[in-house]
């Protein structure tokens, strides 16, 4: 149940059912119809006749992996290589040199500008497609045991690495953008009374039912569920300004009450609570994003301290550029 930012881009992972893309960039148009009459069948084809081109393709979308020509006017496929493993967005992108370079010093070149293979010119077909096969098993089993690593195994939402790399990817982006970026802490209130009280495996169930409803509650594919620690909960909402962020707030005090599940007999309230710390910022090059979530903390401490069962939140910030 982990959300789109695992699907979708940060981690550039082979798609569910819908056929591979596969990229192949060639300043020959023969090699190009070749392979592009080749790969068809199996896979959603890409064509570049040069770097530029490529650039162009790669800003709009990600493909599963990269055929790539050496020898090309301007800018060879080697420095393409290298240009595409230097950048966060592409480095993950298996790239395979079709070449008719023999030497075995530009194979080794290749490799160890992070291509995963060669493929010889003349093409032959039947190795131009198994190792292709090959190289996209590979990059998917890679994948999902990446994105096992940003579960939390007990909820299934995004843990603390999931949050991490989000914010960290979402500040940048929203930065560029000149767009704002919401967080809301949810956190159980008195939980440790209700562990106490009901015991450590009751207290796991009640965290996953929160954490299923939480995943429920959130709307777009864009809003980001993780588990920051313990019985806490960040939501990170991208271009959300605040009075969007307070109303899906208040949207999750309601579903939480709704679970109606019954807290330990000294608890504050009978039924469990959370309380949550709402912050919104235009993320500037001189904060950190850490600064979003100390802001978002500030807010949860305010509704602790106040009675908890409650929502604080700060008002927008946005630094002068
Ligand atoms: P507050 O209202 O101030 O947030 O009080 P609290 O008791 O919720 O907060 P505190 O930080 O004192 O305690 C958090 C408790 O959450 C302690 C710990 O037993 C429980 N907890 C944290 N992670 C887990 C977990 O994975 N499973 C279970 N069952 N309990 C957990
Ligand atoms: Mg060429
Ligand atoms: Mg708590």
């Amino acid at each position: 149940m982990v959300k789109a930012f695992i699907q979708a881009g940060y981690q550039q992972q082979s798609r569910g059912d819908s056929p591979a893309k596969v990229l192949v960039v060639d300043d020959e148009l023969t090699n190009l119809r070749l392979m592009g009459d080749l790969l068809t069948p199996h896979y959603e084809v890409l064509i570049a006749r040069n770097v530029a081109e490529a650039r162009e393709v790669l800003r709009k979308q990600i493909p599963d992996i990269l055929l790539l020509d050496v020898m090309m006017p301007e800018v060879d496929g080697f420095s393409f290589c290298r240009e595409i493993k230097e950048n966060n967005e592409t480095r993950n992108i298996p790239v395979i040199f079709v070449t008719a370079l023999s030497d075995e010093v530009d194979e080794l070149k290749g490799l160890k500008l992070g291509a995963v293979d060669f493929i010889h010119k003349p093409i032959s077909a039947p190795i131009l497609l198994a190792r292709v096969h090959t190289h996209l098993e590979l990059k998917r089993r890679t994948d999902m045991l990446e994105q096992r690593t940003l579960i939390d195994a007990l909820t299934g939402v995004g843990n603390r690495r999931a949050y991490d790399l989000i914010l960290e990817a979402e500040w940048r982006r929203l930065q560029r953008k000149g767009s704002c970026l919401s967080m809301l802490i949810v956190d159980i209130d008195q939980f440790k009374l209700y562990n106490d009280f009901f015991g450590h495996r009751e207290g796991d169930d009640c965290l996953q039912r929160i954490a299923m409803r939480l995943n429920q509650v959130i709307g777009r594919a864009s809003d980001q569920l993780t588990r920051y620690g313990g019985e806490e909960f960040a939501l990170l909402l991208p271009e959300t300004p605040l009075p969007g962020a307070m109303e899906l707030a208040e949207k999750v005090m309601t579903h939480i009450r709704e679970l109606n599940i019954p807290h330990a007999p000294d608890a504050l309230r009978d039924r469990v609570t959370v309380s949550i710390g709402v912050a919104c910022v235009y993320p500037h090059k001189n904060q950190s994003p850490e600064s979003l979530f100390m802001l978002a903390d500030k807010q949860l401490y305010k509704a602790k301290e106040t009675g908890r069962d409650r929502v604080c939140f700060t008002k927008e910030t946005r630094e002068s550029q």
